[in-house]
């Protein structure tokens, strides 16, 4: 089956543990205010390989990923192609290659389900701790990443937490607080990362001649970070 990829990254060290090859999947139905792929939104963009030519990609790799990296499908949202990344999955975890998913969360179902079968890691990101900021800021209801959570603890699945935070809406103690609690709830939750905010997309944006809505904000500064970072 034939997939459209926006890009690869050979060996990344920032999605997922270890050293892996990062596919980034084009095609993403959500508009979150954040985002720093916009190029990646369009669904009939990217470049259309089949699963066989990318697993070969990665699989050339293979030496690199050691007993902690693999290969992370990112986006775009990954999700709007499970089929296909069943398939390069299926593939992978045939050659011993370790697997990751990093989502939004915002759709299950049970083609997403027999994905997460074949799915060691996911990296799900929690964007906001209220359903009123979810509504404005990415396009869904928090409902459905807290549903899917209860579903990838339910399968007992491995779960990194990633949340991007940005100042003045969701940079408060409370906030990042309300994050690292669902590790109480959630004991899939392996770990949780806080990554700061940033405008390197902004020439995306301008380019693809699509308002950024978080121009105006500042960048999360390593202060913050650190700030929230510590005793937690
Ligand atoms: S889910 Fe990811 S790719 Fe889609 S809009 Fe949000 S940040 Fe961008």
């Amino acid at each position: 089956m034939r997939g459209r990829i926006h890009s690869f990254q050979s060996l990344g060290t920032v999605d997922g543990p270890g050293l892996r090859a990062v596919v980034f999947m084009q095609g993403c139905p959500l508009r979150c205010a954040c985002c720093h792929n916009p190029d990646t939104w369009d669904m009939g963009g990217g470049k259309e390989m089949s699963a066989q030519e990318l697993f070969e990609k990665i699989y050339r790799l293979r030496s690199y990923f050691g007993k902690d990296g693999g290969v992370t499908a990112s986006g775009g949202e990954p999700l709007m192609q499970t089929e296909f990344l069943i398939e390069l999955f299926t593939l992978c975890k045939k050659a011993g290659i370790s697997t990751a998913l990093d989502t939004s969360g915002c759709v299950y179902n049970e083609k997403v389900e027999e994905l997460l079968g074949l799915t060691d890691i996911v990296l799900l990101d929690y964007k906001y701790t209220n359903d009123a900021d979810y509504k404005v800021h990415v396009g869904m209801s928090k409902a459905r990443v807290d549903e899917f959570l209860e579903k990838l603890q339910r399968l007992g699945k491995r779960v990194w937490i990633r949340h991007v935070v940005i100042p003045g809406l969701n940079d408060s103690e409370e906030s990042v607080d309300m994050i690292y609690a669902l590790r109480d709830k959630y004991n899939c939750i392996e770990k949780t990362e806080l990554l700061p905010f940033r405008k390197l997309c902004l020439e995306k944006y301008h380019s693809l001649g699509v308002d950024f809505p978080l121009e105006n904000i500042p960048e999360a500064s390593e202060e913050l970070m650190i700030r929230l970072k510590k005793d937690r």
